[in-house]
């Protein structure tokens, strides 16, 4: 008998921090597509492209946490701490595949990236392995080709369009922004004083 796999899906981010845009589209994306689950897969640090405003992995990843806590679909993953950097999605993938064989990878994605989805390292491969979710953006058509309609879906995801840099900038502007993330999320930023300088943002 066939096995069933755990649908996972797979939304890679800074998470600098996370938020309700964050939130909501994964929230949505386990109740209105066959999702089991969507992971939280916090991107470490590029020693490359170092970028002076991404706070330490391990903070954003306890922010990232402290949001995804409450729903039994969400989860904060720190896959990529541990990989080669930088990484790329289709080595992220295989390994994910090889260390989870009993879940699926549903990789998500929104239209602004899938709209270069050609210049990412091995798309034929991701595409060959994985099914992908693409959900709007704001500013970006979302168009998906005959040829790869049966592995990539459009989804049409209600549009939060709100940044993290909006909330780092708002925060060292000394703005109460705390309706923009979650709870848990607000009450690390307080507690660690992150984002207040203007230079961190
Ligand atoms: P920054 O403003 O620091 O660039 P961001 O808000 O875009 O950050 P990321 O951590 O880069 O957040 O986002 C992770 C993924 O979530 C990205 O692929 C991005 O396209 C997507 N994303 C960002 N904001 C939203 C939003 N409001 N709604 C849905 N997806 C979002």
């Amino acid at each position: 008998m066939e096995k069933t796999h755990l649908k996972t899906g797979i939304f890679g981010g800074t998470f600098n921090p996370v938020h309700i845009g964050h939130l909501a589209l994964a929230n949505y994306l386990c109740e209105y597509e066959d999702l089991d689950e969507v992971w939280f897969l916090v991107s470490p640090q590029n020693p490359f492209k170092k970028n002076v405003h991404l706070l330490d992995d391990r903070i954003r990843l306890e922010m990232v946490e402290a949001a995804t806590a409450g729903y039994p679909r969400f989860h904060a993953s720190d896959f990529e701490f541990s990989l080669p950097r930088p990484s790329y999605t289709v080595d992220t993938l295989q390994k994910l595949s090889e260390t989870y064989p009993e879940r699926e990878f549903v990789l998500i994605i929104g239209a602004d990236n899938w709209a270069k989805f050609d210049l990412w390292k091995s798309p034929e491969e991701i595409l060959r392995k994985h099914r992908i979710l693409v959900y709007p953006r704001l500013g970006y058509e979302l168009h998906i080709p005959d040829k790869v309609s049966g592995c990539v879906k459009a989804v049409h995801t209600p549009l939060l369009e709100v940044s993290s840099t909006f909330i780092r900038q708002a925060i060292a502007g000394g703005k109460d922004v705390r309706y923009f993330v979650h709870p848990a999320t607000f009450r690390i930023i307080q507690e660690k004083q992150l984002y207040q300088l203007s230079c961190s943002v």
